[in-house]
Formats: C-alpha cells, sequence, structure tokens
C-alpha cells in the first residue's frame, strides 16, 4: 500500500484565494482592508526567510502588510512600547511578533501585551484559554493548518484515535484541543513517554510536532492511518548537503499510513494561509461583522 499525500501546497493555495477573494469583498461593500503587521527582532536568518514569506503572503491576499524590523540589542520595553502603539492603532488588526526573540526579552511578556483581539497568532493567554474551555478564539495557526489538512482526507473525525507527539504551546497542546473539539479521542505524548511506539500504533490520527529528522518509523503506524508531519528539521541528504526533513520517517510511513503531508509542501504553506484567515477573522470581528465563510 502506498498512502494518498496530503498536498499542502495547494489547498493552502485554495485557502488562500479564498481569503483574498473575502479581502476583496470587505474592501469593495465595506471599506474595510485588513492590515497586519509583522515584528522581526535581530537576524535569525531563518526568521527573516519566514518573515519576507509572511509578508509576501500578506500583500497577495489584499491585505496591507506593516513591517518592523528591529535591531537584536532591542529592550524589552522598547518592544512593549511597539506592541502598545500597534494595539491601539486601527489600520493594524493583527499582530504578529516572530519568535525566537533575542535573551534579553520575555516572549511570554511580549505575547501576555499583544490586544487579544489582534493575536492572528493565537498565543495569548486569553485565546489559548479560550480555546481550552471551548469558546470562540483566535488559533494557532499551525495547529489549525494540521485540522485542515486532516479533514480533506477524513469526512468526521468524531471517535478517531489521535495522538499527538509533542506538548508545546505553539503546536502540541493546541493542536491536540482542536482535536478534541472535533471529539477525536485525545492522547499527548512528549519526551518522558513510555513506549511510545506502541501508543502511536494505536492511532487513527498521529500528529508529530517533535523537531527530531525521522524519529517516526514505519513500524509505529497503524495500517491506514492519517499521519500529519510538523517538523522542520535539517539533516543531510547523502550528498553531501543539508536538506529538510520531518519529523515522521516519510519513505517507510508512506507505505503503512492511509494519508500523509509530506515535508516540505505539507503543513508548512498551511501555517501562512490561516495565518491571513487569522487576520480575517480578527478584522471582522473587530467591526462588528459576521465572520467570513471559507
Ligand atoms: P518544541 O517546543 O521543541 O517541542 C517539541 C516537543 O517534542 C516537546 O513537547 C518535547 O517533549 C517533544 N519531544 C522531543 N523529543 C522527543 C522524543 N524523543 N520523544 C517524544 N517527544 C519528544 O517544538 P515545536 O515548536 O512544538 O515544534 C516541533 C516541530 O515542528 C519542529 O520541527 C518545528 O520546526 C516544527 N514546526 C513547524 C511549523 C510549520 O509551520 N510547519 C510550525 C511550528 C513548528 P518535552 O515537552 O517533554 O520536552
Amino acid at each position: 500500500m502506498s498512502a494518498r499525500i496530503i498536498d499542502g501546497k495547494t489547498i493552502a493555495a485554495d485557502l488562500r484565494g479564498k481569503v483574498a477573494d473575502a479581502v476583496h469583498r470587505l474592501r469593495r461593500d465595506r471599506g474595510v482592508v485588513p492590515g497586519i503587521a509583522v515584528v522581526l527582532v535581530g537576524d535569525n536568518p531563518a526568521s527573516d526567510v519566514y518573515v519576507h514569506n509572511k509578508s509576501k503572503a500578506v500583500a497577495q491576499s489584499g491585505m496591507r502588510a506593516f513591517d518592523y524590523k528591529l535591531p537584536a540589542t532591542t529592550s524589552e520595553a522598547d518592544l512593549i512600547d511597539l506592541v502598545m502603539k500597534l494595539n491601539g492603532d486601527t489600520e493594524v488588526s493583527g499582530i504578529l511578533v516572530q519568535l525566537p526573540l533575542p535573551k534579553q526579552i520575555d516572549a511570554q511578556k511580549i505575547i501576555a501585551a499583544v490586544d487579544p483581539a489582534k493575536d492572528v497568532d493565537g498565543f495569548h493567554p486569553v485565546n489559548a484559554g479560550r480555546l481550552a474551555l471551548g469558546l470562540p478564539a483566535l488559533v494557532p495557526c499551525t495547529p489549525m493548518g494540521c485540522v485542515l489538512l486532516t479533514k480533506t482526507v477524513r469526512e468526521t473525525l468524531a471517535g478517531l484515535e489521535a495522538v499527538v507527539i509533542g506538548r508545546s504551546n505553539i503546536v502540541g497542546k493546541p493542536v491536540a484541543q482542536l482535536l478534541l473539539a472535533e471529539h477525536t479521542t485525545v492522547t499527548i505524548a512528549h519526551s518522558k513517554t513510555n513506549d511510545l511506539p506502541s501508543i502511536c500504533r494505536r492511532a487513527d490520527l498521529l500528529v508529530a510536532a517533535i523537531g527530531r529528522p525521522e524519529m517516526v518509523r514505519g513500524d509505529w503506524i497503524k495500517p491506514g492511518a492519517t499521519v500529519i508531519d510538523v517538523g522542520i528539521n535539517r539533516a543531510p541528504n547523502g550528498s553531501g548537503k543539508s536538506g529538510v526533513v520531518g519529523d515522521v520517517a516519510y519513505a517507510e510511513v508512506m507505505q503503512v499510513a492511509g494519508a500523509l503531508t509530506p515535508v516540505p509542501g505539507g503543513v508548512g504553506p498551511m501555517t501562512i494561509a490561516c495565518l491571513l484567515l487569522n487576520t480575517l477573522r480578527a478584522v471582522c470581528a473587530q467591526k462588528g461583522l459576521p465572520a467570513p465563510k471559507m
């Protein structure tokens, strides 16, 4: 058996197209133009590329992009001042502060300073709490992308046994909350979990968010399972150079799973598409407009 490949690139492009259409209608019918402020502190090359791609996607969607590039020496107080200014700026519907931040800045303080209504990353404690309580919230983008990808191959998630490997606040915990809201039975595994392979073998749906290249092997997979690979790892590609691989041993898992996301081209493109969707949802809520239908 060979798994169906879940083409995140195409699914994300479709979602971005729908968001762009909704942004067009918002501008035409209501005179509202969503805007997103992207704040980058320091010169982490990976963050640089990521922020550049985000800003490009924002502009392509018809939204306004406000880019702030601050030096690595920026103080916590100065960054909080900027966030406060953006909170009060009516042209800014969403605020994204790229992580990681330099060590003199406490990321939790910055996340808490963002207005929860503009928290398009979904990291603010108010949004995390609302998600845990099953209330409407701005939801973290990568977990949202994981669930949307799963729904392209599963008619319903209700009753499925889901295993999430990883318990970070950015991916593991919120993806588990979203899967619970979809009525799956969720197990969250982590570095102290005993006998991880046998827990994974129970999973109809396996989400790997670990950050360990190709750790999940073919014999960890229940035949026919849906596997969502969140990992982005640099690893040697055999020809003396390094390439990007996921947390899942793709070739092996491909032989057992029913459906599988590739890396690259799976979860990654969905993260940016979901950021645009979150910004659209945020602006509609701020203006008292109905939530966009996607
Ligand atoms: P993280 O904060 O480092 O969390 C990793 C999680 O994996 C932790 O909960 C850790 O357990 C667990 N873990 C580590 N080693 C393990 C092991 N041997 N067995 C079982 N669990 C283990 O990472 P993250 O931010 O969640 O990101 C995870 C991966 O997703 C990374 O590769 C990252 O680059 C990628 N990512 C991709 C996107 C995207 O857009 N595609 C977005 C975000 C992240 P403990 O809690 O016990 O330490």
